[in-house]
């Protein structure tokens, strides 16, 4: 520590100086303040700090600290993640190798994630194969962004080495996996991984749902969340118009919880959890997908209404509506359920004048946040916001 004493010293001042201007730059200056962050600072540290690795991989040294290797002495001692320590050893070994690379880090020509991209193609094809077209590949590393430049060095490992690409591929079609955990707290966990091919598809398969509604509210994350739902509810073969329902969804539920009786139990979920009130009588609304199971009376009350549409008045429906009424949503048909204006669990009619095309956050907004949406007397809808709050954030009782 003593020898690197007054060094240390001058880099903590130039950041604290550097750190003050950032502070005070706006406009044009902050714009170019935040570039040169990385290209003056972050990158070429970067460079220094793989000329450091190497040095201390080769010395052994880290072993003197009782760490078993060099990227388990980088998570203990410099703080980071084991991904990030296995990558800036494998940049540092790679490196050495490609100096053209090297330099361009150095003088902050490319980013670290540049040259993070390119020590992994070296690791896959060789650096004797890479210093080959090291300059074209540097060339276009200045002008992409990384996940631009991703398919750049894959095409180049192709080329090179087909036979490791498809293993690379191969390896992680191996890897591909899918899981969804017991609900916990309300909240089921999603998490997986999927091979190059998979993700595509199901990128693609999503984008329709997840373009943002006008007045959009929800986050990127949650409009995603909100697009892997509809997607399965489609692909389990639900019919739009809501006629010979396939139901997806079991919901057991007793007549005082549909009925919104204070005490009631909650509904039970065929695949486990339970959900309020309210997303029961939501379900019961159109149920389309859903099929509510309970006690024997529940069974006979739910026979004797017909409270899921016909496919004619679902067409009427359809005509008159033509996308979910809620003010401002054009959402289209198939985003849609048939809304009782006034809940068939209190005496509405499964009849036009009762009935309003919602789309299904709009639905939710109305069953489970409290939002009114009525018909004016000139034939317009009107919304108004809930009377009484209903927390987003808070538990309910
Ligand atoms: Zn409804
Ligand atoms: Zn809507």
């Amino acid at each position: 520590m003593a020898a690197s004493g007054a060094p240390v010293t001058r880099l903590k001042a130039a950041v604290d100086e550097w750190a003050a201007w950032i502070r005070r730059a706006e406009g044009e200056a902050l714009a170019e303040g935040l570039i040169q962050t990385r290209e003056a600072g972050i990158d070429p540290l970067e460079a220094a700090f793989a000329t450091g690795v190497r040095r201390f991989d080769k010395s052994g040294e880290y072993r003197a600290d009782g760490a078993l290797s060099l990227t388990a002495w980088l998570r203990w001692k410099c703080k980071l993640s084991g991904g990030a320590a296995m990558e800036r050893v494998e940049i540092a070994r790679q490196l050495e190798k490609l100096p053209q690379t090297e330099a361009a880090l150095a003088s902050g020509d490319v980013g670290f994630q540049h040259v993070a991209i390119l020590a992994r193609t070296a690791e896959h094809v060789g650096a004797a194969a890479v210093r080959k077209d090291e300059a074209s590949l540097l060339q276009s590393a200045r002008t992409l962004d990384p996940g631009q430049f991703v398919t750049v060095a894959k095409n180049f490992e192709h080329r090179v080495d087909a036979a490791s690409a498809l293993a690379e591929a191969n390896r992680a079609y191996e890897r591909r996996y899918f899981h969804i955990s017991e609900p916990k707290d309300g909240l089921v966990r999603v998490d997986g991984a999927l091979d190059a091919e998979g993700g595509a598809i199901l990128r693609s398969a999503l984008q329709p749902f997840m373009r943002p509604i006008t007045d959009d509210r929800r986050s990127y994350g949650q409009r995603g969340a909100d697009a892997l739902v509809e997607l399965g509810r489609r692909g389990s073969g639900n019919r739009r118009d809501g006629a010979g329902p396939r139901p997806q969804l079991i919901i057991r539920a007793s007549l005082d919880t549909l009925a919104g009786t204070t005490g009631a139990p909650a509904g039970e979920l065929g695949g486990g959890g339970t959900v309020p009130a309210e997303t029961v009588q939501r379900h019961a609304c159109d149920s389309a997908i859903s099929r509510m199971t309970g006690a024997a009376e529940l069974e006979h009350e739910l026979n004797r209404a017909v409270r899921t549409l016909s496919a004619s008045t679902r067409r009427a429906l359809e005509a008159r509506d033509t996308h979910c009424v809620f003010p401002g949503c054009s959402r289209p048909l198939n985003w849609c359920d048939g809304h009782h204006l006034v809940w068939w669990t209190r005496g509405g009619q499964t009849a036009l004048p009762n009935l309003a095309l919602l789309c299904r956050p709009h639905h939710r907004m109305v069953h489970e946040e409290g939002w009114m949406i009525e018909r004016t007397k000139d034939r317009h809808w009107k919304a108004s916001a809930p009377v009484r709050q209903v927390p987003a954030n808070a538990r309910s009782a």
